[in-house]
């Protein structure tokens, strides 16, 4: 941490590197980049560079296009399967507006937003993200076929587990590129798997969540596979997650733990549970963003459905894991991969903070399985769901004016348009499903 740009000019003629991509991600969090070559570096780290914003989702209109990428030098690294003497290094960056205003349509800024937020309050967010994804066979020109690649399940090994090799080069390479992993295995189902990386401050989890995905799918590639984070490619089978493990913390100190408190955590941790519960309906639109996101959200797949707080229950929202002191932290259990980190990060850290700030009671902690409860029991005990499609949500978070403020107006309002296009689009299709259902029947 803390490069400064001779450093980088030094490491990166030492490293002969001869391509360096600025990245960073449109709305949606889909990732970026342009490449420059070395001999460009300079005026890169200078901020200099410029692109056309008008044909990045959510960013601009034609008329005002010109956009300039600041790379932010602590996330210099090189991609380690880059060619030796040509090396490939890589600047996240932040994106500035031709007036050299941080532009209101980048993710990343609006993270950095909330976060500044929090820093003011003495709080700084730690998170430590658990995606999931499924790895599928591909077709001879590499593309991929709805096909499996193993019938492994929980924690099996090989040969079992066909994916054991990929997932070993998969975190390989994010260990050389800087990334702490704690923990990978083969998932609940069928070619699924989990690589778990330890926590750190928000904005590098963000970071690196999307730099996880691409380089999951680079190295998957190679094995010849497909690898997705739709959250749930297989009917029948359990679906991607992205859980969410997060605590406050003030210097070296984890404001979630209080040895005091019969349950170890602070009533700062509480009342940030009772602000993401507040808001969890609108927050749906930003963590479980697609049409697809909301068929994982379903009842008998270990993913939650109803808004509830539990240190035991897996089936609640919110879980509450069994470490205290340092480790003290919530897991937040509804996030699927194809959440944009920075937004999701940014309202769930602002619904959290609503609840400290209005001192927001997350109720009872939920020790039964809710599943197993009745619809009417369900109502009598108070327990609402999360929403039921991507329509749904969208609808909450055009109730939310936190989560509007937190977005700012330029990604509400594309973000907005984008995901109600992606729903309409949906919603008009003639699905296999209906074809099966309806056509010889009636
Ligand atoms: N795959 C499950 C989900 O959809 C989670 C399984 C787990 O607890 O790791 O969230
Ligand atoms: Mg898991
Ligand atoms: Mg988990």
């Amino acid at each position: 941490a803390g490069l400064t740009k001779k450093q980088i000019l030094k490491m990166a003629e030492e490293q002969k590197v001869k391509f360096v991509r600025l990245q960073f991600t449109d709305i949606l969090g889909i990732v970026k980049n342009v490449a420059i070559t070395v001999d460009q570096l300079e005026d890169a780290l200078d901020g200099k560079i410029m692109f056309d914003g008008s044909s990045i989702e959510g960013f601009v209109r034609i008329q005002e296009s010109d956009m300039y990428l600041k790379p932010d030098y602590d996330t210099y690294t090189l991609f380690p399967w880059s060619p030796q003497g040509e090396a490939v290094a890589r600047l996240i960056c932040d994106v500035y507006d031709a007036e050299g205003r941080p532009f209101a349509g980048c993710p990343r800024g609006i993270l950095r937003r909330a976060l500044a937020e929090a820093e003011a309050l003495g709080y700084e967010l730690k998170v430590g993200p658990e995606p999931e994804f499924f790895l599928f066979e591909t077709d001879e020109e590499g593309y991929p076929l709805v096909k499996v690649h193993d019938h492994a399940g929980y924690f099996d090994l090989a040969p079992a587990d066909r994916g054991e090799e990929a997932r070993r080069e998969i975190v390989l390479a994010l260990e050389a590129m800087g990334f702490k992993i704690e923990t990978s295995h083969h998932e609940v189902a069928p070619s699924q798997h989990e690589i778990d990386f330890k926590y750190t401050n928000a904005l590098t989890t963000a970071d690196n969540i999307v730099t996880f995905r691409f380089v999951t799918k680079i190295i998957a590639q190679r094995f010849g596979l497909c690898a997705t984070f739709m959250p749930k490619p297989v009917y029948g089978q359990n679906g991607s997650g992205m859980h969410l493990h997060q605590s406050l913390f003030r210097g070296e100190t984890n404001l979630f733990y209080d040895p005091e408190n019969e349950l170890g955590l602070s009533e700062l941790a509480l009342h940030y549970i009772g602000g993401i519960l507040a808001h969890a309906k609108a927050l749906a639109a930003v963590t479980n963003p697609c049409v697809n996101s909301y068929k994982r959200l379903v009842p008998g797949y270990e993913a939650p459905v109803y808004l509830s707080w539990s240190a035991k229950n897996r089936s609640a929202l919110i879980r509450i894991p069994a470490a205290r002191g340092l480790g003290t932290r919530i897991e937040l259990r509804n996030p699927d991969p194809t959440a944009n980190p920075y937004l999701a990060l940014a309202v769930i850290l602002k619904a959290g903070l609503d609840g400290i700030k209005n001192k927001i009671d997350p109720g009872p902690q939920r020790f039964n399985n809710i599943f197993e409860m009745t619809a009417a029991e369900r109502q009598a005990a108070g327990i609402e769901s999360l929403p039921g499609s991507l329509r749904e949500a969208l609808d909450y978070l055009e109730r939310d004016p936190l989560l509007r403020e937190t977005l700012g107006e330029h990604v509400y309002t594309n973000y907005l348009r984008a995901k109600e296009l992606e729903w309409d689009e949906y919603r008009t299709q003639v699905h296999d499903w209906e074809i099966k259902r309806y056509l010889q029947v009636y």
